[in-house]
C-alpha cells in the first residue's frame, strides 16, 4: 500500500467468510479495482460469487465470520461503524442484484423506491427526488413517467433497468452486480449489459460484475477472476481468460460458454462432470482436483497458491509457470526423507 502512489478504488485481502453452519464460502481472496475499471468474477453456481458480493457490503446474515480486509477508497468496510457502513451502501458502494422481481417492492411505485434512498442520504426534498427519480429512470432507457407504475406492470428487462436506476440513486463509485443479467432473454441482457457497461464508463464508476457465464463477462470487462470453492483460481485481463484460460477450470468454464447467445449450455460446464464441493467437506490439496483431468498426486495433498502465469496473469495451478518453491518436489521429498531420518 505504502508502494502505491494512486489510491485504489476496492482493495480486498485475504478475505475469509465463514458462515454460522461451518460453510468456508470464501478463502483467502485478493482483488483489487480502480475507478473506470470493471472486474468480472466467474464460476459455477455454488463457489462463492455472491457470498464475496455481500461481504462487500457487510450484508450477509448474522453469525457470519469474516476476516480480512476490504477497503474502499482506502477505508476497510470490515471495520466501519454501522452508522457508517450504512451510508457507503449507498452513496460509496451499491449492488444490483438477480431476480429484480423478488427485489423491488410489489406494492410500491417504482418511482417511490427509487426516490426512497435519494430521500434518506441525499436529505433531498420530495421534489428534489422526485426529479433525481425521472432523470435515473431515463438515464436506464425508461421514460420518467414510468415511475408511477408498479413492479408487475414492467417487463423483466425494464425491472432490472429499474434496479440499475436505483444503484445508481445516491452516485456511488462502485458498483457491484450479482449475476444482474441471468434472469433475462439474451436479446435483453445484451441490452442490460451495454447499459451497465455505458453508463460505468460515462461516470467512471468501478463495476463488479459476477456471472456464471464466461463469456458475458469476457465481453464486458477488462479483468476476470474465476473462482472455485471459495478462492480465485484465476485472474487476468478478461479477452485471454476467456481465450486461453491456464487454470483447467477456467479452460472448462471457458469451453461451456462459446459465445454470448449460446443458451443450451448456460448452466453447467461442457466436460466437466460433478458439482463444486460442499464448502462444508472442502477435498484436501486443490480443491478442484476431484474433477480435474490432469491432476497429480501432489494435487491431492498440496494447496495450490496463485502463481504468476505471464504478464498481469496468475493461476492456482501445479501446471502453471515456475514451481513456487526453487527445490523440484522429488528433490524436497528426498530431503524431508533424509532429515526425519537422521533425526
Ligand atoms: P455463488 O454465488 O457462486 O453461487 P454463494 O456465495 O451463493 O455462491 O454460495 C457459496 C456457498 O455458500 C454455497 O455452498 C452455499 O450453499 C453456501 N451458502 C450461501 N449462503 C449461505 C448461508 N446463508 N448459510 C450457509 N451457507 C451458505
Ligand atoms: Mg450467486
Amino acid at each position: 500500500m505504502s508502494t502505491t502512489t494512486k489510491q485504489r478504488l476496492l482493495e480486498v485481502r485475504n478475505l475469509e467468510v465463514t458462515y454460522a453452519s461451518g460453510a468456508a464460502a470464501v478463502r483467502g481472496v485478493d482483488l483489487s479495482l480502480d475507478a473506470g475499471q470493471k472486474l468480472g468474477i466467474a464460476g459455477e453456481s455454488g463457489c462463492g460469487k455472491s457470498t464475496l458480493a455481500l461481504a462487500l457490503l457487510r450484508l450477509l446474515p448474522a453469525g457470519t465470520r469474516t476476516s480480512g480486509e476490504i477497503l474502499l477508497d482506502g477505508e476497510d468496510v470490515l471495520r466501519m461503524k454501522w452508522g457508517r457502513v450504512r451510508a457507503v451502501r449507498w452513496a460509496g458502494a451499491s449492488i444490483v442484484f438477480q431476480g429484480a422481481m423478488h427485489s423491488l417492492n410489489a406494492v410500491h411505485r417504482i418511482g417511490d423506491q427509487i426516490a426512497e434512498p435519494i430521500l434518506l442520504h441525499r436529505k433531498a426534498t420530495p421534489a428534489g427526488a422526485k426529479k433525481k427519480t425521472g432523470e435515473l429512470l431515463e438515464h436506464v432507457g425508461l421514460p420518467a413517467a414510468r415511475a408511477d407504475a408498479y413492479p408487475h406492470e414492467l417487463s423483466g428487462g425494464q425491472r432490472q433497468r429499474v434496479m440499475i436506476a436505483m444503484a445508481l440513486a445516491c452516485d456511488p463509485r462502485l458498483v457491484i452486480a450479482d449475476e444482474p443479467t441471468t434472469a433475462l432473454d439474451v436479446m435483453i441482457q445484451a441490452q442490460i449489459l451495454r447499459l451497465i457497461e455505458q453508463l460505468v464508463s460515462e461516470q467512471e464508476l468501478g463495476l463488479v460484475m459476477i456471472s456464471h457465464d464466461l463469456a458475458v463477462l469476457a465481453d464486458t470487462c477488462d479483468r476476470l477472476a474465476v473462482m472455485y470453492a471459495g478462492r480465485v483460481v484465476e485472474e487476468g485481463p478478461a479477452r485471454q481468460v476467456y481465450d486461453d484460460a491456464r487454470h483447467p477450470y477456467g479452460k472448462a468454464l471457458s469451453a461451456a460458454f462459446p459465445r454470448i447467445g449460446d443458451t443450451a449450455s448456460r448452466f453447467a460446464p461442457r466436460g466437466l462432470p460433478g458439482d463444486p464441493p460442499d464448502p462444508s467437506a472442502l477435498p484436501t490439496g486443490c480443491t478442484f482436483h476431484p474433477r480435474c483431468a490432469v491432476a497429480l498426486d501432489a494435487c491431492v495433498t498440496q494447496d495450490q497458491a496463485l502463481r504468476d502465469a505471464g504478464t498481469g496473469r496468475w493461476a492456482a495451478c501445479v501446471h502453471v509457470g515456475a514451481p513456487a518453491a526453487p527445490t523440484a518436489p522429488e528433490a524436497t521429498g528426498e530431503a524431508e526423507e533424509a532429515r526425519s531420518s537422521t533425526s
